[in-house]
């Protein structure tokens, strides 16, 4: 997309707002759009915290390009949390606000607040429309119980209240930990409650997050190998290990890491060396992921089969997330982590499947917001990720 990033501050009527790379008819950026709701016009932009989620997407996509195009769940559902991870650590810069938290809060961060309510007035507007598409106090609560599930094993969509494998649903899994990682890092610093430590949190826990991003592969079971990563970085200079044990808690307590996994973390032999984070990267920025062609019949298109881009890259760390039942979940294979993401997509109507539709199985959603493409690429369906789609899309429901 080259150095700059535009912004589309108003692209219409919609209670929306999007990050796409361009290709789906709409030009590269970020975009936002405004919609009457009861008598009052609400702009998506006008939220810092939905304007800092579009940008997160920008962010991630230029430091793990690889992310865009993953054909996997959990990938998706990262970019959605790595955006309100990115409005958490934004909004702390400003230490105006950073004092007003404390005051809310006193001192402890990880309870329902300012911070954790994220984009409280588009979701105001979502539920008089879509009462349960939203949570009751804002679009996403980052303060949330929930744990970490097979998202193969969820419904491709659920009430707010529940998770299911829609990746702004699952997203909260990850941003929940993150919130209490942001808290206990808060007050292992063990000064006086201030906005400036709250600054200092936020930085430093950015950059483990970044480092994590860096180092983790692109596997289907991507939330465990982050936060391994994050870990791991979290066990090196600058840091001393004073933040290891905070990070392992927060990912085990829900089910991101397996206590096996946390186990195994603490035999890793440091790597990281130095007095500053290394940011490794696992897959530089031109590598793409390797492609998988999966069954096409069910998606009602005019071939046999479908290209798509897998979560296959070699791990590092032989960890998993936890099964609700004894021991860790087992992994996923590429292939049928991205049958299972493909599933969904179709399901959801999120394909514009253009030409390549069938005369008559052909299934094309008409008033569905379109995420995802179907080009054609020597002579094989592709399909190609366009945008990521801040799910407020309320007209094809
Ligand atoms: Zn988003």
């Amino acid at each position: 997309m080259g150095k700059f990033l535009p912004v589309h501050v108003d692209s219409g009527v919609d209670l929306n707002a999007f990050y796409t790379r361009g290709g789906g008819g709409e030009p590269p950026g970020l975009h936002f759009f405004h919609e009457a709701v009861t008598g009052r016009v609400y702009f998506s932009g006008e939220s810092p915290d939905v304007a800092c989620h579009e940008m997160g997407h920008g962010v991630l996509d230029a430091i793990r390009p690889q992310l865009f195009d993953a054909q996997t769940i959990e990938a998706a559902a990262f970019h959605e949390s790595f955006g309100d991870m990115s409005a958490l650590l934004s909004v702390l810069q400003v230490q105006s606000f950073g004092q007003a938290l404390l005051n809310e809060t006193g001192g402890t961060i990880n309870h329902a607040s300012r911070l954790s309510r994220l984009a409280e007035q588009l979701g105001a507007a979502i539920r008089v429309q879509h009462p349960d598409a939203v949570d009751r106090d804002c679009l996403r609560n980052a303060c949330n119980s929930f744990f970490y599930r097979d998202p193969q094993t969820l419904p491709p969509s659920a009430p707010a209240s529940q998770l299911s494998s829609e990746p702004h649903s699952f997203s909260r899994v990850f941003t929940g930990a993150f919130l209490d990682a942001l808290a206990g890092i808060f007050r292992v610093q063990g000064k006086t409650p201030s906005p400036e430590g709250l600054v200092k949190a936020s930085q430093e826990l950015g950059q483990i997050l970044v480092g994590g991003v860096l180092g983790a592969p692109v596997v289907p079971d991507y939330y465990s190998q982050v936060a391994a990563h994050m870990v791991q970085i979290a066990d090196g200079a600058p840091f001393g290990r004073k933040y290891r044990d905070i990070l392992k808690s927060c990912f085990v307590r829900r089910g991101i890491l397996s206590l096996q996994a946390a186990a195994t973390l603490s035999s890793v032999k440091r790597r990281i060396v130095g007095s500053s984070v290394r940011l490794e990267r696992a897959g530089s920025e031109g590598r793409k992921l390797p492609t998988a062609s999966i069954s096409a019949a069910q998606y009602g298109l005019n071939r046999a089969a479908l290209k798509v881009y897998t979560a296959g890259e070699p791990k590092r760390f032989a960890v998993t997330s936890s099964s609700l039942t004894l021991g860790p979940v087992e992994p996923r294979s590429p292939q049928n982590a991205a049958e299972s993401y493909t599933e969904d997509l179709f399901q959801r109507g999120h394909v514009d499947v253009g030409a390549h539709a069938h005369r008559v199985a052909g299934l094309t959603h008409p008033f569905s917001f379109k995420t995802h493409m179907i080009v054609e690429e020597n002579g094989e369906l592709l399909l190609k990720r366009t945008t990521f789609d801040c799910g407020f899309d309320h007209k094809g429901n």
